[in-house]
Order: C-alpha cells, then sequence, then structure tokens
C-alpha cells in the first residue's frame, strides 16, 4: 500500500507544491493531503483504504454523487463512440438546449473548457461588445485565474492572503476596479466617474469563494441598474452556483424572478458532470459577437468535447427539483447541526448559507460576513483544528475556511450522520485552538 504521505513526497518533487492546484493542498490547514483514488455515491476512498463522506464534491461538479450511474453509463456509451472529432455533434447542441431551457436570459451558449475560460471569454465579449475596457469586480470574489480577474480574489488566492498575483501587468491590473462586496456606495461612485469606460461588471451570483457571503437584498438589482444605465455589460458568474443552488442557478436567481436577467452568465461544474467543460451564455445580441458570427474571438481544440458534453447532459437531466430538494434539506441538516456543536464547545461563528451552499466563519459576530475584509478578519486559525477533526472521523471537508461546503444527491441519512457524529469533537478542537 502507498501511503498519502509517500504519494505526496513524489508529488513534491515532481509538482509544485505536490498538487495541480493550489486549492487541493493543505497549506492554511496543515498536515499531508489526502490523495483519493475512488469515490461512489457520497463517499471517497483514499490511497490507504480510509473511507471519508466527501463535502468537496469535486469543488462543485458532483451535485449527483459520485460514480452516479445514468453518468457513468453516458459517458461510457460517449467513449464507445470516440473521444473525440474537433467536428459539430448532436450531443453540443442537447446541452446547450438544456441550459437554454433553465435559465431565462441564456439564449445562446459557447462551450468551453474550464471557468477560468469561461469568465475570461465573458469579458472579452463584454469588452468586444461595448468598445470600453474597465471591468468591476468585487473583492474575495474568484472568477478563475485569467490576468484581470486575480486582484483581490477569493479561493485559493485568499488561502494563500495573496493580494493577487505575480505575473499579472500593472496593465492588465489597472483595467481592473475591485471594490467591497455589497457596497453599494462604493458601486454608485464608480459608475459616477467612471461610467462611460466600464465595459462590464462580474459578479458571483452569490459569492462562494470568500466562503459564502450572502448578496444583500437589492444588490444584484443595483447592479443590473448601473450596468443598464451606463451601457455596461452585467457577467453573472454561476461557474459555482450554476444547477447547484435553486436561489442563484438552476430555477433563477433571485433576481429572474424579480424579472431581470444578467447580459451574460459563466458555468462550469456541474454542467460538466465532473468531466471539463464550461460555459459562455447570454442574450442573442451579445453571443452573436463571438466569431464566427463576429469579431470577439474564441476558439478551442476541446470545447463541447463529446465525452464531456454526455457527462452533462446526463448530470442535468437527472438534475430533477427532488434531487434540489434533497440536496437543500440534507445541507439545512448539516448546517444547524453544525451551528449547535459550535454553540456547544462554545466558539463564536457565523454560518454563511445560500440555499444549499454554505461554510462557516469563525469569530464573527451573529451578523454575519458581508464582505472579504469581514471574512479575512475572521478568526480562521480554528479552522485546521476543525478540519483535521472531521478528516480523522473520516469527513472530507474542503481544506481552507474560505471554500463552500458541498453535498450532493447522494448524501442520504446514514452519510449525513456520520458527519453529525463527527461534528462535537470538531468544535471542541476549535474551540481550543
Ligand atoms: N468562477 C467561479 C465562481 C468559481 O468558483 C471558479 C472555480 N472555483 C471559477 C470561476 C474557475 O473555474 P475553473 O476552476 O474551472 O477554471
Amino acid at each position: 500500500m502507498t501511503t498519502n504521505a509517500q504519494l505526496f513526497e513524489t508529488a513534491q518533487n515532481l509538482m509544485p507544491g505536490g498538487v495541480n492546484s493550489p486549492v487541493r493542498a493543505f497549506g492554511s490547514v496543515g498536515g499531508t493531503p489526502v490523495a483519493m483514488i475512488s469515490g461512489q455515491g457520497p463517499y471517497l476512498t483514499d490511497t490507504e483504504g480510509k473511507e471519508y463522506v466527501d463535502l468537496v464534491g469535486s469543488w462543485g461538479p458532483a451535485l449527483l454523487g459520485h460514480k452516479h450511474p445514468e453518468v457513468t453509463e453516458a459517458v461510457r456509451k460517449a467513449v464507445d463512440a470516440g473521444l473525440g472529432f474537433g467536428t459539430s455533434h448532436p450531443s453540443e447542441a442537447r446541452l446547450a438546449e438544456l441550459v437554454r431551457d433553465r435559465v431565462p436570459g441564456a439564449e445562446m451558449i459557447r462551450m468551453v473548457s474550464t471557468g477560468t475560460e469561461a469568465t475570461m471569454t465573458a469579458v472579452r465579449l463584454a469588452r468586444g461588445a461595448t468598445g470600453k475596457n474597465l471591468v468591476v469586480k468585487f473583492a474575495g470574489c474568484y472568477h478563475g485565474h485569467s490576468d484581470g480577474l486575480l486582484a483581490a480574489a477569493g479561493s485559493g488566492v485568499a488561502t494563500l492572503g495573496l493580494p493577487g498575483s505575480a505575473g499579472v501587468t500593472e496593465a492588465q491590473a489597472s483595467e481592473t476596479i475591485v471594490l467591497e462586496y455589497n457596497d453599494r456606495s462604493g458601486l454608485e461612485t464608480v459608475f459616477n466617474e467612471h461610467g462611460e469606460n466600464i465595459a462590464a461588471v462580474i459578479t458571483e451570483a452569490t459569492p462562494a469563494n470568500m466562503g459564502v457571503v450572502p448578496p444583500e437584498p437589492g444588490f444584484n438589482q443595483l447592479i443590473r441598474d448601473l450596468t443598464s444605465k451606463y451601457g455596461a455589460k452585467m457577467i453573472f458568474d454561476e461557474v459555482m452556483t450554476g444547477f447547484r443552488i435553486t436561489e442563484a442557478g438552476y430555477w433563477g436567481a433571485s433576481g429572474r424572478q424579480e424579472g431581470w436577467t444578467p447580459d451574460l452568465f459563466t458555468f462550469g461544474k456541474v454542467i460538466g458532470g465532473g468531466l471539463p467543460t464550461a460555459a459562455v451564455a447570454g442574450s442573442r445580441e451579445v453571443m452573436e459577437h463571438l466569431a464566427p458570427t463576429g469579431p470577439v474571438y474564441h476558439a478551442g481544440t476541446l470545447p463541447g468535447n463529446p465525452v464531456a458534453m454526455a457527462a452533462g447532459v446526463a448530470t442535468l437531466e437527472a438534475a430533477t427539483a427532488e434531487v434540489y430538494e434533497h440536496i437543500d434539506s440534507k445541507a439545512e441538516v448539516v448546517a444547524e447541526a453544525l451551528t449547535a456543536a459550535l454553540n456547544d464547545a462554545g466558539v463564536e461563528h457565523s454560518i454563511q448559507k445560500v440555499g444549499s451552499l454554505f461554510s462557516v466563519a469563525f469569530g464573527t459576530s451573529a451578523t454575519g460576513v458581508h464582505n472579504y475584509t469581514e471574512a479575512q478578519s475572521q478568526e480562521s486559525f480554528r479552522y485546521g483544528p476543525f478540519f483535521h477533526a472531521m478528516l480523522d472521523a473520516g469527513v472530507y471537508l474542503p481544506p481552507s475556511v474560505f471554500e463552500a461546503w458541498f453535498l450532493s444527491a447522494a448524501h442520504d441519512d446514514a452519510a449525513v450522520d456520520r458527519i453529525l457524529q463527527a461534528l462535537p469533537a470538531a468544535a471542541r478542537a476549535a474551540a481550543e485552538a
């Protein structure tokens, strides 16, 4: 048997930090990353044969749990037909249709391979369609790792405590205006001062990369109003939330229930069902600026790959209302048990939650976290001991306090019970930190 420690030692010699994405490292929680070798339903098994209840869900795609029979079967069939042709084929239109039918405002879709590519393309599209340069983003929101969007980013950039990234030119950074999330007057001021030059405001439909931070009522609406008034595009990054949380994805964001839609959406994670697919979507008018109908260039070898499309189609077709009800209710149970365990252990905290996506922030007042400054000032040192107590008890949490917890349709009572049983000791470990 190869141990996690042996694998990590080998990996560290071959890959920077021993990982292919910094969010997988145990940088902020300490210890050796666990190498998983298989997944089934709500469980993962590591290289040492230990089983965990998985609350990372492949960072979002595993809405239905691991190795869902219909998704696996669809992928097998697609593989049997050939891995990819570099041509049009039927299942890419089927996935586009599923997105269009479920998301008001997503009239046309362009498949890409990663969320990073989706947001990068959406920003280029917004600039190309408006002829303007500036992009407004919010601190703590993560939109992938393209140059202009790394300023004050969440996710791994937040975990590592970085202001942005080396290698991003000043010119790139200077075209991104960063605002505090939920800052209505800041947004109004920026539009007053720079409105004529703003191509886009990009925002997570509900931020979940600085922990979960719900938009205050009317905040997304204000973004919509200001972008419309000044002729800028509103980009709703739903890479994390799309087809996962009922408030901000599949059923329409609260904004869409109020009768508005963004100009552009980005999707990823769930729409690829675990394989590398993401998408840009939006109104026909904006999307037709993309090549070959328009002058804004995007291309690729793998976008719309038939195996990835098969996984996405099977996932969205299986993602029924019952699936979302199940995930929402299990998330409620886990979040309630988490807060009860932390209260019993005397740990001040807030549960940050929108629909089934939630995270915990330590040492925050009962009013919770509303922006990146508040997220960063929490007692994040409590998360490492909490995380490791859960890991020891066989629960795999995201290895950073800034990441959301993901449940799936496969998290049944048995899996949820294991989480609940592990919480009291982990809460005591957080208290003693
Ligand atoms: N946008 C959001 C909101 C995300 O959460 C992520 C990834 N966590 C991305 C974009 C980037 O997606 P990818 O990792 O597929 O490049």
